[in-house]
């Protein structure tokens, strides 16, 4: 079975925001949303259980998606993506960088095209990831004009290209590096259960690489 075919199905991104009961809010990066009905107009997304985020929409019932595009920034992966809402607040010194709609929740304006808040109507648990089922109650187009980033797009145009092979001659050691957000694991085996510590991807999202010491 070659698992690379997941790779085909073609993804979008996100940053899904939402606020706790105490007011607090976060954001993480998705890359599963679609629409499931026009009337109503009902989307459905997924988002890692261990994620913040993930308890923010859970407890509150409400979240803002912002569609991110092609002129999105690295820089927007890694806060939204790389830390955790649990150890800092994504939206500190960010004021520039974002808006809070009619629900109180922020909408990323950099680098997004479009923004749609919504209200949960069910949820289910599916392993790792919680599934959510939404009724959109607000939505706007922040750009019209560039196309919406897929995964692909990201791994190919945003994301920062990895370190140059080593030089020959040069000594080095074997390492396991996160395809997703670039975390290095030390070791020559990887155990097959290990979760990447900044972006959450499971061992198939490592790859076996030479780095010099
Ligand atoms: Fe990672």
């Amino acid at each position: 079975m070659d698992t690379s075919a997941l790779f085909k199905i073609s993804y979008g991104l996100f940053v899904l925001t939402a606020k706790g009961k105490d007011g607090r809010k976060s954001g993480c990066i998705i890359n599963t949303a679609m629409q499931v009905t026009s009337n109503p107009v009902r989307i459905c997304f997924t988002v890692n259980k261990a994620n913040f985020t993930h308890d923010l929409v859970l407890e509150s019932g409400r979240f803002t998606l912002s569609v991110l595009s092609e002129k999105a920034s690295f820089a927007t992966f890694q806060r939204f993506g790389f830390q955790s809402g649990r150890d800092v607040d994504k939206f500190a010194g960010f004021e520039d960088g974002f808006q809070c709609g009619a629900n109180g929740l922020p909408y990323i304006t950099a680098g997004t095209n479009a923004w749609l808040s919504g209200e949960v109507v069910q949820h289910f648990d599916v392993g790792t990831h919680r599934l959510f089922v939404a009724d959109v109650t607000d939505m706007a187009v922040l750009d019209d004009k560039t196309p919406s980033a897929t995964y692909t797009y990201y791994q190919e145009h945003i994301k920062p290209k990895p370190q140059a092979a080593p030089k020959p001659g040069a000594k080095t050691k074997t390492v396991w590096r996160c395809r997703i957000c670039g975390y290095i694991y030390e070791g020559e085996t990887l155990p097959p259960d290990f979760v990447c510590p900044i972006c959450k991807h499971g061992a198939s999202d490592f790859e076996k690489v030479e780095v010099e010491i």
